[in-house]
């Protein structure tokens, strides 16, 4: 087996559990291997440090599988893998959806597998779990005998590992557009041409967080893709709902989604740019006695980050300040590099412009499905906090 050698000074990442190796942290690699092959980690003194897929073509050179000698990377430790993780999805209470597999978190580096119902969808986004894919599709028929699997690699950053983008069937062909239960309502999911794998299974727990403080209340909601916060606060008890997407078919599948909880007299969603429309509200001093906003990552990268600060801080400025006098303010963050601590800044400089005086109801992460494991920073991207606004 090809054997890659550290050099001397070993970072901290790699020894607090990380599972990516750089190729500048790369003293030698034994042979030539190809793209997506097994390989050997050892310390500059020959130290073993764990097996996983190497690819030449990435800066991230390899990325480990396993930090255990005697593990045997084939498609029995595949599916081992993916029934571990059932086993934990079950144990911390989720049984119809969830992220079955979240990648780093579950120790199979750029795997995604979201579960919906009967329905699978994976995302394969490095080369060496790629070629995997037929391990992966095996242990999902041998663990749940599923209605459909569906490949959404439909994500650039395939690119990077000199891959292609595609989306399709991995198993035979169904109907992509099905039905999902969350916390009593039903969502229309569209697996093919939803956004990411089709639904944002990450703030599953957090919709429940908005229970009693939309009762009887008016409600606005900005990025509502298909409507999931909306329509809960609909069920809640809230008296009214307006929701604000930018895109056509997120706002129609969000309308559906509506009509299929009976709850079209209640909510309400319209096409439009919500960085306009918060700010010509807030002039004109409409008020709201909860807003919520979960808008999309405003970077991916350090270098925009301070746009990425002004973003939010632009938004939960004119959000607090259509927030009726003890009413609520929703927001989230599912920017990565936005810590919990910036994002609870940044909210706070938005109050003092807006000269409201706030209290913290909820602060948390996303669902539990998604597990945060501490010396993985990705694995902890979703601010989702919920403030009192005075
Ligand atoms: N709350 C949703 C997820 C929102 S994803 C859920 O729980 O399922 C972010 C959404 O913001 C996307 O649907 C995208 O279309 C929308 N969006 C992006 N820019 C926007 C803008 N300027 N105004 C309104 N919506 C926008």
């Amino acid at each position: 087996m090809v054997q890659v050698l550290l050099k001397r000074k070993i970072s901290p990442r790699i020894a607090n559990g990380h599972p990516w190796v750089f190729s500048n942290e790369v003293d030698k690699v034994s042979g030539s291997p190809s793209g997506g092959e097994i390989v050997e980690v050892f310390t500059h003194d020959k130290k073993f440090i764990g097996k996983g897929y190497i690819n030449p073509k990435s800066q991230i050179l390899v990325r480990l599988l396993t930090r255990e000698k005697q593990d045997t990377i084939n498609e029995e430790f595949f599916i081992n893998r993916i029934r571990q993780c059932w086993e934990y999805r079950k144990k911390i209470g989720y049984t119809e959806n969830c992220r079955l597999v979240f990648g780093e978190a579950d120790a199979i580096p750029q795997l995604i597998i979201d579960k919906f119902n009967d329905y699978f969808v994976i995302q394969t986004v490095a080369l060496g779990i790629d070629l995997w894919k037929p391990a992966i599709v095996k242990a999902i028929n041998q663990l749940f005998k599923p209605k459909g699997i569906f490949e959404r690699n439909d994500v650039p950053v395939r690119e990077l590992e000199g891959m292609q983008q595609q989306k399709g069937f991995l198993s035979g062909d169904f109907d992509t557009k099905i039905i999902i239960n969350e916390n009593g309502l039903k969502f229309y999911v569209d697996i093919e041409n939803g956004q990411k794998t089709g639904y944002f299974l990450d703030q599953q727990d957090n919709r429940r967080a908005i229970s009693n403080i939309v009762k009887d209340a008016e409600v606005l909601g900005a990025f509502t893709y298909t409507g999931t916060f909306e329509i809960h606060a609909a069920h809640y008890g809230a008296k009214s709902v307006l929701g604000l997407d930018i895109s056509d078919n997120a706002v129609k599948q969000a309308t559906e989604n509506a009509a299929l909880n009976n709850l079209q007299d209640i909510v309400q969603f319209k096409t439009a740019n919500a960085f306009d429309v918060l700010k010509q509200w807030s002039k004109e001093g409409k008020k709201y006695d909860v807003v919520m906003l979960d808008p999309p990552a405003f970077t991916k990268s350090r270098e925009t980050i301070q746009k990425a600060i002004t973003g939010y801080k632009e938004i939960n400025l004119r959000g607090m300040k259509l927030v009726r006098p003890g009413g609520f303010l929703v927001t989230s963050s599912c920017t990565n590099l936005v810590s919990p601590e910036m994002f609870l800044q940044i909210i706070d400089m938005a109050a003092k412009d807006a000269r409201r005086k706030i209290r913290q109801v909820v602060f948390q992460t996303q669902s539990a499905d998604h597990p945060v494991v501490p010396g993985i920073e990705t694995t902890q991207y979703l601010k989702f906090l919920v403030i009192e606004v005075q």
